[in-house]
């Protein structure tokens, strides 16, 4: 049974999880990892990405090589009035960028992170257990299958995902 996996796990859908700066600063990269970990999606992509510029307060003002990649990942809000102070928590230090892979990641995924509001997210999820306002909200998660390709394209290079099948796959898909 296990080609049969192979093949249906590779059509999986995939989402694009970031730990923002707050969650690495507060030492939560573990914590936040783990929940999708035990949950049983696969991971298929994980660095730490730092801004390189020293003073990363200037990516809010001007736009710079390596506030691109939040730019272009909030495009959608680039109108809103948060949206210099957004890119300006974003490049404030490192992020980790991960890649995840499964049966409706997209949602589950969403439904593990909660609500923007932290104080609206329900208690269970990270960021109703971890968090308490909007402009710290711990991580991201995609909002679509769409943006959960394009997000990963945008950060992810060509050769930094991994394809693999998980031991634990057989007890976890039937
Ligand atoms: N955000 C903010 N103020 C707001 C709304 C959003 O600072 O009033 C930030 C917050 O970090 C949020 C991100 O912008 O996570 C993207 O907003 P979105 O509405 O897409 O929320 P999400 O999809 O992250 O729940
Ligand atoms: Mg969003």
């Amino acid at each position: 049974f296990l080609p049969h996996l192979v093949a249906s796990m590779q059509k999986m859908e995939e989402t694009y999880i970031m730990i923002k700066p707050d969650g690495v600063q507060r030492g939560l990269v573990g914590e936040i990892i783990s929940r999708f970990e035990k949950k049983g999606f696969k991971l298929t992509g994980l660095k730490l990405f730092k801004c390189p510029q020293e003073l990363a307060e200037v990516c809010a003002l001007s736009p710079c090589f390596c506030s691109y990649f939040c730019r272009e990942h909030y495009k959608d809000l680039n109108s809103k009035p948060f949206f210099p102070k957004l890119i300006g928590y974003i490049t404030s230090g490192p992020v980790v960028c991960m890649a995840w892979e499964g049966d409706g990641v997209v949602a589950s995924a969403r439904k593990l992170i909660g609500a923007t509001n932290p104080l609206q997210a329900e208690p269970g999820t990270i960021r109703g257990d971890l968090a308490v306002q909007t402009g710290r909200n711990v991580v991201h998660g995609s909002d679509s299958p769409e943006n959960g390709k394009r997000e990963i394209a945008l950060w992810f290079k060509e050769g930094e995902l991994c394809e693999w099948t998980p031991a634990q796959a057989p007890w976890l898909l039937e």
